[in-house]
């Protein structure tokens, strides 16, 4: 039995990761001030679980913890079945920031205002709604009331034969110099049955490198990191004494996601902000949480508040299609994929191939990705994503 409490919230935001205190830092702006923001999640503090990158434009600003990165790069590699492919850009960085520093200048920011709470050690059971009114109940047996909810808590973890992207990386410090800090190691293929495996390594120094072992596979599929990680490092740095300083691990499912979320409005992964072809969300989620703030604050000066009906994240029709039909393609024969990648990052401008890795390709760029890759098994994904979903389903 659920005890109701008669507050009524203006809005409850459900899960306070990504995309949660990014929307909760946004609403923290004085425009909001009339409404109450409340955060609930389930964790007890915020650490470094974390480490997002992504490719920006070398010049500008385009979101507001930019300056917290913690690094980028405009140099980066490719490599497969003996070749490599080194490419740079003269428009785009790849940037990489630690997850602490972002949830620290969210919470900053949250703090700073009276309006927005943050309440840890809360776990959300389920949300309802009655009329027009948004209950939540919490597993603590509470009820909160709220006129808008968004709701980030992932979908729950495939165990299927549905696709996932699978990692765990490394932090390590070498006693010498191991890395090459101007590059990139995207992704550095090693053909396996079971799954596209690739080893990732971000080199912030040349004794600083974050190393991570990655696979798209099949959810059922379940990699040995350790003995992975731990011969690989070892061949990496040779003589060289290593410390392993930090870990993260993740299971990111590449299906669309499920709508679970009834009258709320999902945020972050639920909301579909992964890319399913990249395994990125973090500048999508950022860019939700600004527009949604946006339309709010346009929702408030026209005096439309009532009115107002959250956006929804959508990703755009075309690409939804082109990265269901390049996973399809994966997913024939994963000895062959490495080989796919390895075209994409030789054939095509580094800037368009950005372009589409971005989600910001015009209809030619795309055109472009798509060209460079073989005919047969791509047309053939192509042919069965048609008959099955449709055209841009
Ligand atoms: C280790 C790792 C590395 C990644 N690296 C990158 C990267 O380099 N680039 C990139 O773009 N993306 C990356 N991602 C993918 C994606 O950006 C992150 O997963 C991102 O955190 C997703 O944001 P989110 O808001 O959807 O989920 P989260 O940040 O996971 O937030 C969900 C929140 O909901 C809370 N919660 C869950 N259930 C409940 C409940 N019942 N009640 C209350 N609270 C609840 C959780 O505690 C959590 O705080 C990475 C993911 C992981 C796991």
């Amino acid at each position: 039995m659920h005890s109701p409490n008669k507050t009524l919230w203006d809005i409850v935001i459900v899960g306070g990761g990504l995309s949660g205190l990014a929307l909760a830092a946004e609403l923290a702006a004085p425009d909001f001030a009339q409404l109450s923001v409340l955060v609930l999640d389930q964790r007890s503090g915020y650490t470094r679980d974390r480490t997002w990158s992504y490719w920006r434009p070398d010049v500008g600003v385009i979101h507001r913890y930019q300056h917290l990165e913690r690094a980028c790069w405009s140099r980066w590699f490719v490599g497969a079945n003996g070749q490599n492919s080194t490419c740079t850009s003269t428009q785009h960085v790849y940037a990489t920031l630690d997850a602490d520093a972002f949830y620290k200048a969210a919470q900053d920011l949250i703090a700073s205002a009276k309006h927005v709470q943050l309440r840890l050690n809360t776990s959300v059971a389920a949300l309802h709604k009655q009329g027009a009114v948004h209950h939540i109940d919490l597993t603590s047996h509470e009820c909160l009331n709220a006129r808008w909810v968004f709701d980030a808590r992932p979908s729950a973890q495939s165990t299927d034969h549905s696709l996932v992207q699978q990692f765990e990386g490394w932090e390590v410090h070498t006693a010498q110099d191991a890395f090459d800090p101007d590059t990139v190691q995207l992704m550095a293929f090693e053909p396996h049955a079971q799954g596209l495996h690739f080893w990732y390594v971000l080199p912030y120094s040349p004794r600083q490198a974050l190393i991570e072992s990655t696979w798209i596979s099949p959810a059922t599929w379940q990699p040995d990191y350790v003995q992975e990680l731990m011969s690989y490092v070892n061949q990496r740095v040779q003589e060289k004494t290593y410390e392993v300083v930090y870990r993260e691990q993740g299971v990111l499912s590449l299906a669309p996601p499920a709508d679970t979320h009834f009258s709320a409005t999902a945020l972050g992964r639920g909301a579909g902000t992964l890319r399913p072809s990249t395994g990125y969300a973090f500048l999508d989620s950022l860019d939700h949480a600004r527009r949604l703030a946006n339309s709010l604050r346009a929702a408030l000066r026209n005096q439309q508040l009532a009115q107002w009906q959250p956006t929804a994240f959508v990703r755009p029709a075309r690409q939804a299609w082109l990265d269901a039909v390049f996973l399809a393609a994966l997913r024939r024969d994963w000895l062959l994929a490495p080989a796919y990648f390895l075209r994409l990052f030789e054939r095509v401008p580094s800037d368009t191939l950005l372009a589409f890795l971005t989600g910001h390709a015009s209809l030619a760029q795309q055109m472009a990705v798509m060209w460079a890759l073989p005919v047969a098994p791509f047309a053939g994904a192509a042919l069965r994503q048609f008959w099955t979903q449709g055209r841009y389903a």
